[in-house]
C-alpha cells in the first residue's frame, strides 16, 4: 500500500493564545508541527499544507525533515484539496489527512486506520461519548441528550486516495471535515479506536497536558564530562579541533584537545559508557598523536546506534590564555560539522579562574561539558 500524508497545517489557531499560530509555537523545546510531522515520518510522501503568509516559520520549524510545503486555501477543505492535488503525482493508493494541531498521535491510532483501509474506502479514529449530554440555555440545565451512538472524531483521517480526490474535488463546500466530503460522495468510512492521548491542541492549557503526553514519550539522557591537559613547549594548543596560537602547546597522548575529550566523555557518559580511556585506551600506541575528532565522532556514532540524538553540548573552557573567545565560532562549526548536529545545539564558552589553582598559575587547561541525548 503506497501513503500519500497530507498534514493541515493552514488555520490560524487563535484561539490557543500566544503570538504566533499554535502550530509554530513551541512544546517541549521544538514547534507543534515538527512532534506532528515526526509522528508520520517514514509512513510515505509528506505534505505540509500552510498559510501563505507562514513560509518562513514553516521552513524554520521543519528544518532537514523530508516534505513538501503546500499554501492553503480560506477553508480547510480547500486547503485538504490543495494537498490531495499536490500528492497527485506521487500516485498514493490511500491517504492521510491529519491536523497538525494533533501532536501526541500514536504510531497504534495511524495503524488502526491503515488496517481498516485494507478493506474500506475510508477510516478514521474516533472515542464514544462517556459523557453524560445536556442542552442548556442561559446558564440553566434545559435537557438531556442520549449519547448512545455519538462519537468523539479524532485524526488522521484516511482514504483511498483516488476516490477522496474526486469527492474533494465535486464537494460544493461547507463539510465539517474530510469524513464529512466522503459520505456525501458516497464512500463507507469505518471508525477504529482513537486515543485519548491523541488530543487537539485547541485552547492555551492543551500545551502543558500535550508536553505531558509527549515527555512520556521521551527518553533524555544526560551526561558530564570533565578533562585537564596540562601545558608543555609549544607553540599552539589544538581545542574543539581549532589549531589556536599560544606560547606553550597541551601535553597528552593524542593531540590533547582537552575540549573534545570533555564533550566525548559527556556522551560516554549519558550513554553509560564509561570514558574515552575504554574505548581508546592510553597503552595502545594507535592512539598515540591522534586527532581527538576519532573519539568524538565514535561517541556519536555509538549514541545514534543506540537510538539517540544529540540534544544539546554545552562545553566550558577555562584558562587564563589563549583567549577563546575569537575562535569560540571557529570551534562551534568544527564541533557541529564532527558530530553532523546544527551548530546551534553547541555551546561554547570560556572562563578563567581568578588566577587561583592550576588554572590560574597557567599550567594547563581545563573543560567541563554537559551533554543531552533524546531518543528518537
Ligand atoms: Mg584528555
Amino acid at each position: 500500500m503506497h501513503i500519500g500524508i497530507i498534514i493541515v497545517a493552514a488555520g490560524r489557531g487563535t484561539r490557543a493564545g500566544g503570538e504566533l499560530p499554535k502550530q509554530w509555537q513551541r512544546l517541549g523545546g521544538q514547534a507543534v508541527a515538527r512532534w506532528t510531522l515526526e509522528a508520520f515520518a517514514g509512513r510515505g510522501p509528506i505534505v505540509l499544507v500552510i498559510h501563505p503568509d507562514d513560509r518562513a516559520l514553516a521552513e524554520a520549524a521543519t528544518q532537514g525533515m523530508d516534505l513538501r510545503l503546500v499554501d492553503g486555501g480560506a477553508e480547510r477543505a480547500a486547503s485538504v484539496l490543495a494537498g490531495l492535488e499536490a500528492l497527485t503525482g506521487d500516485k498514493p493508493d490511500k491517504v492521510l489527512i491529519h491536523d497538525v494541531a494533533r501532536p501526541c498521535v500514536s504510531a497504534a491510532v495511524i495503524d488502526a486506520v491503515l488496517a481498516a483501509l485494507a478493506t474500506r474506502s475510508g477510516a478514521a479514529p474516533a472515542l464514544p461519548v462517556t459523557d453524560a449530554l445536556w442542552t442548556g440555555d442561559a446558564g440553566l440545565v434545559s435537557g438531556t441528550r442520549d449519547r448512545a451512538g455519538l462519537y468523539r472524531a479524532q485524526t488522521p483521517q484516511g482514504f483511498d486516495f483516488a476516490q477522496i480526490l474526486a469527492a474533494h474535488r465535486a464537494h460544493p463546500g461547507g463539510a465539517a471535515d474530510d469524513v464529512a466530503v466522503a459520505r456525501a460522495a458516497g464512500m463507507d468510512v469505518a471508525i477504529v479506536p482513537g486515543d485519548e492521548a491523541n488530543l487537539k491542541i485547541t485552547a492555551p492549557e492543551d500545551f502543558s497536558r500535550a508536553a505531558r503526553q509527549l515527555r512520556g514519550q521521551m527518553d533524555i539522557r544526560l551526561g558530564n564530562g570533565f578533562d585537564v591537559h596540562a601545558f608543555e613547549d609549544g607553540d599552539h594548543v589544538i581545542l574543539c579541533g581549532v589549531e589556536v596560537p599560544h606560547t606553550h602547546k597541551l601535553k597528552g597522548h593524542s593531540d590533547a584537545d582537552v575540549g573534545m575529550h570533555a564533550v566525548t566523555d559527556a556522551i560516554y557518559g549519558a550513554l553509560a559508557e564509561g570514558d574515552i580511556g575504554r574505548h581508546f585506551p592510553p597503552s595502545d600506541p594507535q592512539w598515540k598523536g591522534a586527532a581527538s575528532n576519532i573519539f568524538l565522532r565514535h561517541a556519536v556514532d555509538l549514541a545514534r546506534s543506540r537510538g539517540f540524538e544529540i540534544g544539546n553540548i554545552d562545553l566550558t573552557l577555562i584558562c587564563e590564555r589563549p583567549k577563546i573567545g575569537p575562535h569560540a565560532t571557529e570551534m562551534t562549526l568544527k564541533m557541529a560539522e564532527v558530530m553532523d548536529l546544527d551548530s546551534t545545539r553547541i555551546s561554547i564558552k570560556a572562563t578563567t579562574s581568578e588566577r587561583l589553582g592550576f588554572t590560574g598559575r597557567e599550567e594547563g587547561i581545563a573543560a567541563l561539558a554537559t551533554a543531552t541525548l533524546v531518543a528518537s
